[in-house]
């Protein structure tokens, strides 16, 4: 067996709250939320202070219902420049100690400290950053220090704010095992139900569990829940300068005849995102952008793009976020002579995400499983065995790719 590895997961607390409470004096020490839109009443809260947490304020909380549990709360609207802004800060504090950094959406990140005993015992490294995250940025960190990157991210999550829990092989079974299995990551609250009708309440009865029930019941998952409640997790730390050899993929045609509403605008964009989705699966890499690029009849040409909040294969879905492009976008004074889409800022499909609120992630894994399926059957039996119900029909798209355009798209570095 290899050498004990030191990981550390760092978790910048109630960080959009913290941001607008570092910047704005006025909000210390109040109940503060920063919501979607502050105007309307059906805004959503998207973060909130520890004092607004306890008031019982909670993330996806419509804004009148948490002024109502909450009768002092302020209402403030995001600043993602800012986030980012201090978000890349703490990276920089990260990068001091080692180049293996791997960011967890905007406020998470695991570190690898092994071999970096010059800068000190992996305590005191965490140590340190918690105390240069205080001082250099006015925010605050809670960090896991473990041999995984599951038990690290776990031990952040055990003691907040601004503090430091260890996790090792000697205490995890005491620290660890008593938690409710719904704490370790990606266990979902229909997982979570599932678990709880064959008797799996913690991690300790997930360990415990024969690794081919746990694989009857999950497939290939349960036995990587399996792998995490026992501190067999291997995964590791993504190299901070990982780029994509892959730069983009993308897929554009010129349409047989113009097209003249937004209906066959989407069919379009689904037909071609087909392509998109089975050459992102081949490289084994996902889109977390999506671009596209639109001509009108007097060929007059525009781009767009939008930054996905989560990565995707999914031809639906990077259709859908063409689609909204184009509707945000595109004026119709014109017919479209010519649509390319493409799925941009590629990273490899691996990666792993953070959950996000917006996304529901049971019923997407379910569409994941269903788009799976349609790929493989139209892979074997060719495309026009299986399609959605809405690209039947005329598409006004040369037949069969044989008169598309295929983009540059695989554009190596
Ligand atoms: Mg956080």
């Amino acid at each position: 067996m290899s050498a004990d590895r030191a990981i550390l997961h760092s978790d910048m607390n109630s960080f959009y709250a913290s941001v607008e409470m570092m910047l704005d004096p006025k909000l210390r020490g109040k109940a503060v939320a920063v919501c979607g839109s502050t105007e309307n009443r059906h805004g959503i809260v998207l973060a909130k202070s520890e004092l607004a947490k306890r008031a019982g304020v909670k993330t996806g909380m419509v804004n009148w219902e948490a002024k109502q549990r909450c009768k002092d709360l302020i209402l403030v609207p995001p600043q993602y420049d800012q986030y980012l802004k201090y978000s890349k800060l703490a990276h920089e504090i990260y990068y001091r100690y080692t180049d293996l950094v791997e960011p967890f959406g905007m406020d998470e990140c695991w570190l690898d400290v092994t071999g970096c005993e010059i800068y000190g015992k992996p305590l005191e490294i965490a140590e340190e950053i918690r105390q240069s995250v205080k001082e250099e940025l006015g925010l605050t960190v809670s960090i896991g220090v473990s041999f995984n990157k599951i038990f690290a991210k776990l031990g952040s999550d055990l003691k907040k704010p601004d503090a430091i829990t260890i996790i090792t092989k000697q205490n995890f079974k005491e620290n660890i095992w008593p938690l409710a299995a719904s704490e370790l990551l990606y266990v979902g609250s229909a997982t979570t139900k599932k678990l709880a009708s064959y008797g799996i309440k913690t991690i300790g009865d997930l360990a415990a569990t024969e690794p081919s029930t746990l694989k009857y019941m999950f497939g290939i998952n349960g036995l990587m829940l399996w792998r995490y409640a026992n501190g067999t997790d291997e995964s590791r730390v993504m190299q901070k300068d990982f780029i994509s050899p892959v730069k983009s993929v993308g897929h554009g045609i010129t349409c047989t005849a113009d097209l003249d509403n937004e209906e066959e605008v989407f069919h379009v964009l689904l037909e071609l995102s087909q392509d998109v989705g089975h050459r992102l699966r081949v490289h084994g890499l996902a889109a977390t952008g999506v671009q596209i690029f639109v001509r009108n009849k007097s060929l007059y040409s525009t781009q767009y793009q939008y930054k996905l909040p989560f990565k995707t294969q999914l031809p639906s879905e990077i259709a859908a976020a063409g689609f909204q492009l184009f509707k945000e976008h595109y004026i119709w004074t014109e017919k479209v002579r010519a649509i390319t889409i493409r799925a941009i800022d590629l990273v490899p499909q691996t990666t792993e995400e953070q959950l996000s609120l917006m996304v529901d992630y049971e019923r997407r894994d379910r569409r994941v499983q269903l788009e799976d399926a349609i790929e493989d059957l139209r892979r074997r039996f060719g495309k026009k065995s299986l399609t959605y119900a809405g690209l039947l029909g005329n598409l006004k798209m040369p037949d069969d790719g044989r008169d598309s355009v295929r983009m540059p798209g695989l554009m190596y570095q």
